[in-house]
């Protein structure tokens, strides 16, 4: 890729930054399409979020994918947000047009479109249950109930689920892991199976829920996108069920990035293959 005066400039902010997939993904789709565009890796410390959304007027970057601490903190610092980021009271995604930042949520039509293209569901008046309801889980759980799943969520923490509930609407409802025999679809949404909660001495991190709960026929699909296949993914397959693993939603929520800063269709399979071998060339956990 060569950088020239025309170069035009998008990028991450979050803290810490530095292992994000975002650049790779998103700089071999400019390559792949012959995009004179660079996209970059931010630092951005906590309570800085305001700060950077004024660098991106001053510096006429198009747009930034928004990561943990400042999804809920640009929000005011924004002129215009989507429902979605509004009603999830974070945003992942600002585009800047005109001089106006917009603030949007793509994670619940990302995991949406990881279900429907890659996967072929339609998951119209089918029981889903989303276990966790965290950024994640409750993007995920209002897209399945906008798109006419009856949705139920298990959360570790009542009040957590009773909120992610009321966001996703259409009369989700908090339950127990004793609604995942009902379920055609079960999503992990937390992060158990990246390895961050090993327990010291070699014990390994516990499932999220237990798949003997569930039958074959039912579909397992797992937010986390590193290991492939994640340890879920692992038990769910020795039970005999489907297994999704999250890189698919990973790619989807950047392609509709992609898609409101250039106004050009994304490169999907070189956005893919960015991603996976960049994971490949981590080590798990
Ligand atoms: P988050 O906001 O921190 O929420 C985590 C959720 O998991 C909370 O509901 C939390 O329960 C629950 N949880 C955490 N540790 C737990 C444990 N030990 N046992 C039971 N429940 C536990 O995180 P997030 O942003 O939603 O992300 C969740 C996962 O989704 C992460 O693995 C992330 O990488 C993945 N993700 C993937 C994509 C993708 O594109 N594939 C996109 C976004 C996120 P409490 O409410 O009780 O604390």
């Amino acid at each position: 890729m060569t950088l020239t005066g025309r170069t035009r400039t998008a990028g991450v902010i979050g803290s810490p930054i530095r292992h994000s997939l975002s650049p790779v993904m998103f700089n071999a789709a400019f390559v792949a399409s012959g995009m004179d565009w660079a996209y970059l890796a931010f630092e951005v410390p906590e309570g800085r979020a305001t700060g950077a959304m004024e660098a991106l007027r001053a510096l006429g970057i198009e747009g930034v994918s928004v990561t943990m601490p400042h999804k809920a903190a640009i929000l005011p610092a924004l002129d215009s947000i989507s429902e979605d980021a509004a009603l999830l009271g974070a945003a992942n995604c600002v585009t800047q047009r005109a001089g106006a930042l917009h603030g949007d949520n793509t994670d619940g039509a990302g995991f949406l479109d990881a279900l429907r293209i890659d996967e072929g569901i339609e998951i119209e008046g089918q029981a889903c249950v989303v276990v966790g309801a965290g950024g994640a889980g409750r993007a995920v759980a209002r897209a399945l109930a906008q798109a006419g799943a009856r949705v139920t969520i298990v959360n570790r923490s009542a009040p957590a689920a009773e909120r992610a509930a009321v966001i996703a609407g259409h009369s989700a409802r908090v339950g127990s892991m004793t609604d995942l025999a009902e379920a055609s679809l079960v999503v992990n949404a937390t992060p158990l199976g990246m390895g961050l909660g090993a327990a010291p001495g070699g014990r390994p991190e516990p499932l999220p829920f237990d798949v003997t709960l569930l039958a074959p026929g039912q579909v397992v699909f797992d937010l986390v996108y590193h290991p492939a296949p994640t340890p879920l993914m692992v038990a769910a397959t020795a039970q005999g069920l489907r297994s999704v693993h999250g890189l698919g939603m990973l790619v989807y929520q950047a392609a509709h990035a992609f898609r409101a800063w250039t106004g050009e269709e994304p490169p999907l399979a070189a956005m893919r293959l960015a991603a996976s071998t960049a994971l490949g060339q981590r080590r798990p956990g």
